[in-house]
């Protein structure tokens, strides 16, 4: 097992424990748990896989759980309140810790909640998608969403600890797996480039889920996230590196239709889009961009463009994001392989021959 730190000042710093058979370690889970009341909170599909596992360790505590469906659609003000009521029903106080068992999606409520119910409990993330253990455990975002917004409500919260078990994921899908490794190559790209050559050997052995590949991957993923983090907790400089294709991948899960595109999918191809861009700043060169595309290829994740968006859907949907500033398009770039810009203000007919000219 490997312990790592994010390091936040003394208050707020904590663990995250990476390896294997960490759901048949209760020690780890236990010596975070302040006080007697825990409430596991989890979703229909993961509650028969795991939560057994993780309750046989706590028979000694007042366990409750909390399953909810399965779903971005759910991640909502009306489905949090169910975790509350679970909370009150039990009369869980203050010191009570709640346990997050699940994806992004239960992670990002779990912590919410955590963060809200008498204004702060302990929380501990047990992420069990790729993705929840390499990205959004890490960091302290959580949230809902709102009708009019993804992730519009939420707040920063720390967890006391993250256990991030790489035996949870032989149970998840291979797109799933895929759409987690986008994320993984992104730290690669984005500051890490001999982890970047590191996945382009070894990407079949984390598609077949070699469990010492995965951890790898997972750790390394985790000290990249940890370092940005730690350096700008609240995003006000480096951490809007963490969003390199996202601004082109937001364009494509709106434009799509939610659903079509996982996230990770989506970030894929918008990289390979900021790629291009890099490329006619003069950042990149083709054999570069090549590289780029090749790698989410052998990640089998897409880097063909929808046929069916525009690029004046893509420049309506990308003047929405959280970067802009003064109404101006921003986006990471790539300064070259393994160093990301910051956001920078695109200069719009190259923007438009990015989109109209990158067709995978
Ligand atoms: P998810 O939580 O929806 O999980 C994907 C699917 O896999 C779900 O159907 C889930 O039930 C299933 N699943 C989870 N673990 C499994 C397992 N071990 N075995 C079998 N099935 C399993 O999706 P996700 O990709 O993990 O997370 C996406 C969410 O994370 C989004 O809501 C996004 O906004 C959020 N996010 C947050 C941050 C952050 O910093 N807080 C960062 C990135 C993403
Ligand atoms: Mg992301």
């Amino acid at each position: 097992m490997k312990e790592l730190r994010v390091d936040l000042g003394q208050q707020r710093s904590y663990p995250i424990y990476i390896g294997s058979t960490l759901l048949e370690q209760p020690e780890l889970l236990r010596r975070h748990i302040l006080a007697k009341q825990v409430l596991v909170v989890t979703n229909e599909t993961i509650a028969p896989l795991y939560l057994g596992k993780v309750l046989a360790g706590l028979t000694d505590y007042q366990t409750e759980a909390v399953i909810l469906p399965d779903g971005e659609q759910y991640k909502t003000l009306h489905y949090l309140e169910k975790i509350f009521d679970g909370l009150l029903a039990s009369k869980f106080s203050r010191n009570a810790t709640l346990i997050a068992l699940g994806g992004g999606v239960i992670g990002d409520m779990g912590g919410f909640a955590a963060a809200c119910y008498q204004r702060g409990i302990a929380f501990i993330q047990i992420p069990t998608t790729l993705l929840a253990q390499v990205d959004s455990s890490v960091g302290g975002k959580t949230g809902v969403n709102h009708p009019l917004g993804k992730n519009m409500i939420g707040a920063f919260y720390q967890p006391q600890c993250v256990i991030a078990d790489a035996d949870v994921l032989d149970t998840l899908d291979d797109r799933q797996l895929s759409a987690g490794l986008a994320e993984v190559i992104k730290y690669g790209l984005i500051r890490d480039p001999e982890f970047l050559q590191w996945l382009e050997a070894n990407l079949p052995q984390l598609l077949a889920r070699d469990k010492a590949a995965l951890a790898y991957a997972i750790e390394r993923s985790c000290i990249n996230k940890a370092e940005v983090v730690g350096e700008d907790e609240f995003e006000s400089g480096v951490r809007a590196t963490l969003n390199l294709g996202h601004t082109f991948g937001h364009a494509i899960e709106t434009g799509c239709g939610y659903g079509q595109y996982l996230h990770g999918e989506a970030v894929a191809i918008g990289t390979c889009f900021a790629a291009d861009l890099s490329r006619r700043l003069g950042w990149l060169n083709d054999a570069d961009v090549a590289r780029i595309v090749a790698v989410f290829k052998a990640a089998k994740l897409p880097v063909t463009p929808p046929a069916e968006m525009t690029s004046e859907q893509y420049v309506d949907l990308m003047s929405v994001d959280k970067k802009n500033v003064d109404g101006k398009i921003r986006v990471i770039l790539l300064e070259a392989v393994g160093k990301a810009s910051l956001p920078v203000n695109v200069d719009l007919a190259q923007l438009q021959a990015t989109l109209n000219g990158y067709a995978g």
